[in-house]
């Protein structure tokens, strides 16, 4: 059958091992010529203050331009990209790419933050905390307006050594996010222990308002659960103004989701911005 790799499948139609092996190898190939031929660019989202809905910054999201292979997401490659080591390279790119085209906003409104997702191989890369402090100076950025989101899995691979690591990012002034909470298997209290300003809450949980009052309970409780920590909640994935509705009234402080906005390319995202600013006035 087909062995197209859609944007959301990450399996393949195949059910022959060899071709799946041969598709990997393929896909990797792909990718280790894909910086060269410049087909990634980046996406940005952007995370809503939900007692004033106004912007508080945004996410930046990997895209790579491969039709020919259905333009793969970001958790298709970025795993390869890990493996092979091309992460250290590409997640580089991301970063200085991110500053650079988000840095006349960031100049102009310095309550903006900018958030980047980190993987395993680049959060342990001891270098990156000073590599990642020189170009915030080159640019004139405060290193408030970055964020590093890391999930708990990446933490928890060495939880002494994350902790660490997390604390000189924090202590130079950088804002840290842990992604995805809720989806790996760290304990609650293990979140005490890290000293990260935003736990970003899965979007499993905002899919279940409305539809499953568990679901509900544990999100009021983790979001109460976070403030008492000291920790804002960044809930994930709303797309229905009754999520946006029930997650104001339990006094969850951000969002992001298809609700307010898509991830879209910088320019559009500064359009947007600029928009929803003259729409203030
Ligand atoms: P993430 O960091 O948890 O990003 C949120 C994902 O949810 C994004 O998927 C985003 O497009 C999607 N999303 C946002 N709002 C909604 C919504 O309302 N509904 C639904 N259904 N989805 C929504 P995306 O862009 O495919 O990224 C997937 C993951 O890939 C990210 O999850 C992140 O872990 C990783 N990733 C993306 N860009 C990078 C990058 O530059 N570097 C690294 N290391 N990882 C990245
Ligand atoms: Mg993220
Ligand atoms: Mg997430
Ligand atoms: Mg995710």
């Amino acid at each position: 059958g087909s062995r197209r790799i859609g944007r959301n499948t990450c399996h393949f139609y195949s059910t022959d091992l060899q071709a799946l092996l041969l598709e990997r190898h393929h896909l990797r190939n792909q990718l280790h010529q894909a910086m060269d031929r410049r087909e990634f660019w980046l996406a940005y989202q952007p995370i809503i203050q939900l007692n004033s809905l106004q912007a508080a910054g945004m996410e930046c999201l990997l895209r790579w331009r491969k039709p020919q292979l259905g333009n793969p997401g970001p958790d298709q490659f970025i795993p390869l990209a890990e493996e092979s080591g091309l992460i250290h390279p590409l997640g580089n790119w991301v970063l200085q790419q991110a500053m650079d085209e988000m840095h006349e906003l960031l100049q102009q409104q310095t309550g903006l933050r900018l958030a980047i997702n980190l993987s395993p191989r680049q959060f342990w890369d001891q270098q990156l905390g000073n590599r990642l402090l020189q170009q915030l100076e080159t640019l004139q950025l405060l290193p408030t307006q970055l964020e590093l989101e890391i999930t708990e899995g990446t933490a928890l691979q060495d939880p002494d050594t994350a902790i660490r690591l997390l604390n000189e990012l924090k202590r130079a002034g950088i804002s840290l996010a842990m992604d995805d909470f809720g989806t790996g298997y760290s304990s609650l209290a293990y979140l005490q222990d890290l000293p990260v300003n935003r736990v970003k809450l899965d979007r499993h949980f905002v899919q279940g308002i409305g539809q499953d009052q568990r679901q509900e309970l544990i999100i009021t409780s983790l979001v109460r659960l976070a403030k008492d920590l000291g920790k804002e909640v960044v809930a994930e994935g709303v797309e229905t103004d009754e999520q946006l509705a029930f997650l104001q009234a339990i006094g969850c402080p951000l969002a992001q989701g298809y609700f307010f906005a898509r991830p879209m390319p910088g320019t559009a995202l500064q359009e947007w911005y600029q928009d929803k600013n003259k729409r203030r006035d």
